[in-house]
């Protein structure tokens, strides 16, 4: 304790004489090979501002520039959209920096400087936010740069596409209010490509663009630079809080309250001409992971051109044969780039008149498959070691490897109707829709959609998220729709040519044929068919291996996904087991790596076939002797299952809950009762079924509970029968021993539910041994096995030490905690929540993530009592959480020995294990 008070008061300490001496900085240089930041700073400078200083340091062609901090922007905004003077400061000397390195002056008539102003967060959010380029021109600067550079085309292409930009984002006018005239004036010329227009065109489409200014703002469009300048800076603030980006935040789980960077950099030319042009690229293919080198450019174009899809952008492949030098040099420089980061980076250059610059250089999105190969290629070529491979894939990402695919046969006896650049892989299939806001709505009432469109703009995003698949008529493999359904991990198509898409008549043709709104379509990810049908699925390929359908050696991919997982093995201290309740799910679970059960669900078992009748006649009875002879028949059932689950564990731990649920749960429905005996009484029927069925409701009627959740069950049921605690012990403890005649040594964990006080959990105890004790004598076997309980009512946590001196393992069933913690009934919560989450009232739905701040201090505090009364006592949690990978790294943090989910979440679970070891400590 002293130590950590210590330690606060040093760090205080720091602090303040920090802030006392050197006032906070907010404006980062870099240029002339040398730049104040560095890779390690993104919370400061953004992801993209962060890559500009590294390559900068490290020599390589970066325009000049300066990068505005994040702080700056919360500033912003907690400044009612205002820097303070301080940051307008720094930032025009940092400004004036530039103009020295970049030896031209903002404004300038003879010299012109031009700047991009660019947005960028921490996490990339590729296309949410926005950029403008050429700032700094106006009616006089344009002239200048004409004269400078002896080339009007290309400075009235540059003034053209900056009234635009600032336009659209900065004066917030309609895009498609430039569009129009934009083609108006190709029309009029001719012209196929916006290339083919030139310099009177040019000219004409500007003073066009600056009426459109004048009639949306009523000004004149701004010829200040400086105040061009401030306010491209404020709009990229304000895109930090567009729609769109909040909804990307929303479904990547990103604080909304780290802002964004601004990066302020010297203009390169990617449009002077047929020596010039502008490309982005990957170091490997980021959908299959394959180690080739991969992009797209185009000749003649700024930087938005490829990924707008406005011209369908060339491999880069082609770079090699127009411009050799620069694509030498392109890939020596990015080759460099994957060795400094350890990682596939996705870049962004501009060649302009030969020379090369580099613009952006970050970890590159990829899908959850190619997350995989490469992250086992990079240990294959000793990029990285496997404890740093463990850290490049996303836990997630596992979870889309099993995601199914297409039965082959079927998918074969169908026609391709066409094919597109296979963007992200996958099997999907679903109803064409045509709009975002229509694939929402479809999958709400439950209709799988693959959303068609032309070509996804960001604004798409909610609709991307939601549809089985995205399939687009143009765009390249570095779109916006292959770069966001990549990360999403959604089968996506991209640049089918062929698709004649009419989005306001909702439908398409393709070959002659028409696909209307609600039509099915069906495509295959990985290889870029389309179909017109509705194709079965099958299992992922990892899954057929897996269930012993395939062979691990016909699988790469699952080899590699073995080899992964076997390296978390040695990383995390975690133990993972499963939540599976029958002889199949187990199984599974064991060949996905658990180890051991964390929780058997006895009552699922009473749903087996023809077993409701037996329950219900144990429910019904209204005396012990009739109760004994319903649970006599279960018992034979209940003693298989348990047998076929150990078995399939393999001598693994198994822990076993007995009974939970009210038992209402297994009857008829109050009102379905009444409805019935209504129609039969109607019928004027009478007799033993009448009957029946008024006893049923009578039964029903006394067992209706206000709020079942906090009523009957758990515990209160086996201390109420003590019958059903005693025939569930008598099923695991002859099952147990059955198995060790066989060979096979079996610890059973029998975990009694719902305790909040010690003497719940005395009363069932003594009921368990006295039963063991009795089968293990009937059956002239000894075993060992375990008696614990759940810790999911706040008082068993809150009285850890005194339960733990009965229980000998601690299971956290972290949904019925959450549930009284917050006081929200699970079932309910869906109707508040989302006000809530909007509100921020709550950032996460806690039945997802765990809310380690409030229901975790029961945890820790569980942990601490119940170890403290009893060292050597296991502790795991079973709730949905122990699936989640940020709940799992707080789970590792309070020193769990394991964590149990659901079998297909097992692997994600490992990995997410070995990442919490690798980056926190217990205890921290
Ligand atoms: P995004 O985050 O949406 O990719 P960027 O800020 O990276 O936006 O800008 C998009 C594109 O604009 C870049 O890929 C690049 O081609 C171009 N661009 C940005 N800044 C400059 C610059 N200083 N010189 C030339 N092109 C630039
Ligand atoms: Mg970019
Ligand atoms: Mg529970």
């Amino acid at each position: 304790m002293a130590k950590v008070i210590k330690k606060n008061t040093k760090a205080a300490k720091r602090k303040t004489s920090a802030s006392a001496n050197t006032p906070k900085k907010f404006v980062y240089f870099f240029g002339n090979g040398k730049a104040d930041g560095n890779r390690t700073m993104k919370d400061t400078l953004g992801g993209k501002g962060a890559g500009l200083a590294e390559m900068t340091n490290a020599g390589l062609p970066v325009p000049p520039g300066f990068t505005i901090s994040t702080d700056a922007c919360n500033i912003y905004y907690a400044n009612k959209a205002k820097l303070p003077e301080n940051i307008e400061t720094e930032m025009v000397a940092a400004l004036r920096k530039l103009e020295k390195t970049a030896g031209a002056q903002l404004g300038s008539e003879e010299k012109p400087l031009l700047v991009s102003v660019r947005s960028g967060a921490k996490f990339s959010m590729p296309g949410m936010m926005d950029t403008i380029l050429n700032l700094g021109l106006n009616d006089k600067t344009v002239e200048g740069l004409k004269a400078w550079t002896g080339n009007g085309r290309f400075a009235f292409d540059s003034y053209r596409r900056f009234i635009q930009m600032f336009g659209s984002v900065v004066l917030e006018i309609p895009k498609s209010a430039f569009e129009h005239e934009f083609q108006s004036v190709k029309h009029a010329r001719k012209a196929a490509l916006d290339t083919d227009l030139d310099e009177a065109a040019l000219r004409e489409v500007v003073a066009k663009y600056k009426k459109v200014v004048r009639d949306n703002t009523r000004r004149d469009f701004p010829q200040d630079p400086m105040e061009q300048l401030r306010g491209a800076r404020n709009a990229v603030f304000r895109s930090w809080n567009n729609a769109r980006a909040k909804e990307y935040r929303r479904i990547y789980d990103i604080p909304d309250s780290i802002g964004t960077a601004v990066n302020v950099q010297m203009m390169v030319f990617g449009n002077t001409g047929d020596r010039s042009g502008t490309g982005v690229g990957f170091t490997r293919n980021p959908a299959t992971g394959a180690k080739e080198f991969f992009g797209e450019f185009l000749i003649n174009a700024q930087g938005e051109d490829v990924v707008a899809g406005i011209r369908t952008p060339q491999p880069i492949s082609e770079l090699e044969r127009v411009m050799p030098k620069a694509y030498k040099q392109l890939r020596e420089i990015t080759t460099r780039l994957e060795r400094n980061y350890k990682d596939i980076q996705d870049f962004e250059f501009t060649i302009q008149d030969e020379t090369l610059y580099m613009l952006q250089t970050r970890s590159g999105k990829r899908t959850g498959y190619a997350a995989v190969v490469i992250a086992t290629d990079l240990v294959k070529e000793k990029l990285v070691t496997p404890k740093e491979a463990l850290l490049l894939v996303d836990p997630e990402a596992l979870s889309q490897l099993l995601a199914p695919g297409f039965d082959a046969k079927e998918w074969k006896q169908h026609e391709t109707v066409t094919r597109g650049l296979p963007a992200s892989p996958g099997a999907a299939c679903g109803k064409a829709v045509f709009t975002a806001d229509t694939a929402v709505e479809w999958t709400n009432r439950g209709e799988p959609v693959i959303l068609v469109r032309r070509e996804t703009v960001p604004d798409d995003i909610h609709g991307m998220w939601v549809a089985q698949g995205v399939l687009t008529a143009t765009g390249g493999m570095t779109s916006h729709a292959a770069v966001v359904g990549r990360q999403m991990g959604k089968p996506s198509i991209v640049g089918a040519g062929e698709l004649r898409i009419d989005e306001h008549g909702r439908s398409f043709t393709v070959k002659g044929k028409t696909v209307k709104e609600g039509d099915y379509v069906a495509f295959d990810g990985l290889t870029g068919e389309v179909k017109l049908a509705k194709v079965a699925s099958q299992p992922s390929e990892i899954l057929q291996v897996v269930t012993g359908k395939m062979k691990p050696a016909d699988s790469p991919i699952y080899q590699r996904f073995s080899q992964l997982l076997e390296w978390t093995d040695k990383f995390r201290r975690l133990g993972v087991r499963a939540n599976a309740d029958q002889p199949d799910q187990a199984e599974l679970a064991y060949a996905f790596g658990a180890r051991g059960i964390g929780l058997c669900r006895t009552e699922h078992m009473f749903f087996g076939e023809g077993r409701i009748p037996i329950v219900q006649r144990m429910i019904l009875a209204d005396n012990e002797a009739d109760r004994r002879a319903a649970l006599n028949e279960l018992l034979p059932m209940q003693r298989d299952d348990f047998y076929g689950v150990f078995k399939a564990m393999k001598g693994t731990a198994v822990t076993i809950r007995t009974i939970d649920p009210p038992l209402h749960e297994f009857l008829p429905k109050r009102e379905e009762l009444m409805v019935e005996i209504a129609t039969m009484e109607a019928k004027g029927q009478k007799g033993r079924g009448l009957e029946e069925k008024r006893t049923l409701l009578g039964r029903v009627e006394q067992l209706h509970e206000f709020n079942p959740m906090l009523g009957h069950r758990g515990v209160r049921l086996g201390i109420t029968y003590p019958e059903i605690t005693e025939m569930q012990t008598r099923a695991i403890i002859e099952a147990a021993c059955r198995l060790n005649k066989e060979g096979l040594k079996v610890v059973p964990e029998i975990m009694i539910p719902l305790v909040g006080d010690v003497r719940e959990l005395r009363d069932q105890k003594a009921i368990v041994e006295r039963v063991a004790d009795e089968v293990m004598k009937q059956q002239g076997v000894k075993i060992k096995y375990l008696i614990g309980t759940m810790i999911e009512v706040p008082r068993g946590a809150l009285t850890a030490d005194e339960v733990a001196t009965e229980a000998q393992f601690f299971s956290f069933g972290t949904n019925d905690l959450t549930q009284m913690t917050f006081g929200f009934s699970r079932d309910d919560v869906g109707k508040f929540l989302r006000i809530y989450q909007d509100k921020k009232i709550l950032e996460k739905d806690p039945f997802a993530t765990f809310d380690a701040a409030g229901t975790g201090q029961l945890v820790a505090m569980g942990v601490e009592k119940g170890r403290r009364a009893r060292p050597d006592l296991k502790v795991g949690i079973c709730g949905e959480h122990g699936g989640d990978p940020s709940s799992i790294h707080f789970f590792h943090k309070v020193g769990l020995d394991y964590v149990s989910c659901s079998p297909y979440r097992v692997p994600v679970a490992r990995l997410a294990a070995a990442q919490a070891a690798l980056s926190v400590k217990v205890g921290d």
